[in-house]
């Protein structure tokens, strides 16, 4: 039988674990025993083709940053960002994939890693949700299925402590920030909202660091510290140590050198938080909008569950304890319990799709556990209705499957051909909030063909459905001559790579090595 696997895939780290003969997750070391990979990769200069991923691709970072990746997920689903290395451009799917593939390498050892489930910030969009799949698949994976972080760390707290009641999950990483908002008791888990920012996270806390580090140089030297990408490739790493250690202690010491000579500096907690305010106000802002939404109040929140690495800075567990007046839990490891959710994911996605396949001891280790998940944005068409006032048509965003609708969900809505003789219709698909067609991603775009010879007005019944596989289902239907236009499509198809240029791209990254 498979291993059935989680895979976080973070920004600044990733980590692998897969159920254990009872249905238990269990974290699965690299190949140098640690348990948490770097999310880095490095193609080595001096040796043709070979490429270093995880601890040895940070410390050769700083030799020839030019040659090395980090943070890649923060360009997930970009299309304009790409690596040349030696004439060849890394898509960040390919650059990801890398990372994904060493995983799969060192976890493979005992038994072959292959169904996953990888994990995703709650508010990534259809894009990065796609070029995540697709960084799996040009891995060599079957992924069957992506979860978001926090639900993630939800499921894996929530099978292991006694909980109850209204739980808020607060998940600050490497790179981006997601809050949940949840409803826990026992095993059922109710997702009820998600809120986030895909750009806020450890990245942007090292760069308040590097700038307190570039003031303490230019006041003592009158020059600059950073020069070039070397030394920032250097003191982007000591920076996420100042930052650290910041966590345990009031200040650090640190000498730097720079052309200009060395300095002696000191950066205390407080001109460290005082830095980063903003950011973590942002973070407070986003927790009021996902309140709102699940139209709680403080007070509802029982529980405030920590996850991802940058929840360690004292600073984020004392403004949470002093806005709901208790402090935060900490019960599960903020590095390990996504991966450890998404492996838990895995199973009830495989026990739900095909139970003959799920080992009897895994079955009933996972039996009890019940998750509802919500849509996690709103999805809609374009279309083109009367306005009252002017009688004009007026080009709009129309909303079918809201957001936070809890899954599996279906809704239908009806619009009208607009001219007599039209023989086509322009069918977008989009994802957002907005009526306003240009501030949503359009994630689909079909032509429907209608018969010829026919009024303005025929009716078009488009209904969307989306499972508990976050896979979603779009008909439009011609009343009057009962033809149909069908697009499926789970976060990972459709979009930017086709399957066709997926497996021409794995075929040639299936040679690639790792290491
Ligand atoms: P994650 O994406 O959850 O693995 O989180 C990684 C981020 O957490 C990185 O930016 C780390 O620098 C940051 N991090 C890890 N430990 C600490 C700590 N003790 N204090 C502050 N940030 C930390």
């Amino acid at each position: 039988m498979n291993t059935i696997a989680g895979i976080d895939l973070g920004t600044t780290f990733s980590a692998l674990a897969r159920l254990n003969g009872i249905g238990r997750p269990e974290i699965v070391p690299n190949s140098e025993g640690e348990r948490i990979t770097p999310s880095a990769v490095y193609f080595e200069e001096e040796e043709a083709g070979a490429i270093r991923v995880g601890l040895e691709a940070v410390n050769c970072r700083q030799l020839n940053p030019e040659r090395a990746v980090r943070w890649i997920k923060r360009h997930m689903g970009d299309q304009d960002w790409k690596k040349d290395i030696d004439g060849r451009d890394w898509t960040p799917q390919e650059i990801s994939s890398l990372i994904l593939k060493k995983i799969k390498q060192d976890g493979s050892i005992e038994s072959a890693i292959n169904d996953v489930v990888i994990s995703v910030p709650a508010h990534f969009d259809e894009a990065r949700r796609k070029a995540t799949m697709d960084a799996g698949t040009l891995a060599g994976l079957n992924v069957i299925g992506i979860i978001n972080e926090p639900v993630a760390a939800a499921l894996y707290y929530a099978t292991t402590q006694a909980v109850k009641g209204r739980v808020l999950v607060y998940d600050l990483g490497g790179g981006t920030f997601d809050v949940t908002i949840l409803d826990i008791d026992g095993q059922q888990m109710d997702i009820i909202c998600n809120q986030g920012d895909h750009a806020l996270g450890g990245v942007d806390f090292d760069k308040k660091i590097i700038e307190l580090l570039e003031d303490a140089y230019r006041q003592e030297h009158d020059a600059e510290l950073i020069e070039n990408e070397q030394d920032r490739a250097k003191y982007e790493d000591e920076a996420e140590d100042v930052k650290k250690t910041l966590s345990r202690r009031n200040s650090v010491r640190k000498i730097l050198y720079g052309s200009a000579g060395s300095a002696r500096v000191e950066i205390t907690r407080e001109q460290y938080e005082k830095a980063i305010e903003p950011l973590i106000a942002r973070t407070e802002i986003l927790i009021e909008v996902a309140l709102e939404e699940a139209k709680s109040k403080v007070s509802d929140i029982q529980k405030v569950l920590l996850v991802g690495g940058s929840t360690r800075m004292p600073m984020v567990r004392q403004k949470l304890a002093e806005k709901f007046g208790f402090e935060p839990e900490v019960a599960v490891n903020v590095d390990e319990c996504v991966a450890l959710g998404a492996a838990i994911h895995a199973g009830l996605t495989r026990m739900r799709e095909n139970p003959k396949k799920v080992a009897a001891g895994i079955a009933a280790g996972l039996k009890e556990v019940r998750l509802k998940d919500v849509c996690n944005h709103s999805y809609g068409t374009i279309c083109a209705p009367v306005d009252e006032e002017t009688g004009q048509h007026v080009i709009r965003n129309s909303i079918i499957l809201q957001k936070n609708t809890p899954l599996p969900c279906e809704a239908t809505q009806t619009f009208y051909t607009m001219a007599d003789g039209q023989t086509e219709l322009q069918v977008s698909i989009t994802q957002g909030e907005d009526e306003d067609p240009d501030f949503v991603n359009k994630i689909a775009t079909e032509v429907f063909e209608l018969p010829a010879d026919r009024p303005a007005n025929q009716p078009i019944h488009v209904q969307y459905s989306y499972d508990a596989n976050q896979r979603m289902h779009c008909r439009f239907l011609d009343e009057g001559s009962g033809r149909t236009l069908e697009v499926e499509f789970c976060a990972g198809q459709g979009g930017q790579m086709t399957k066709t240029e997926i497996q021409q791209v794995a075929e040639e990254l299936d040679s690639v090595k790792v290491q």
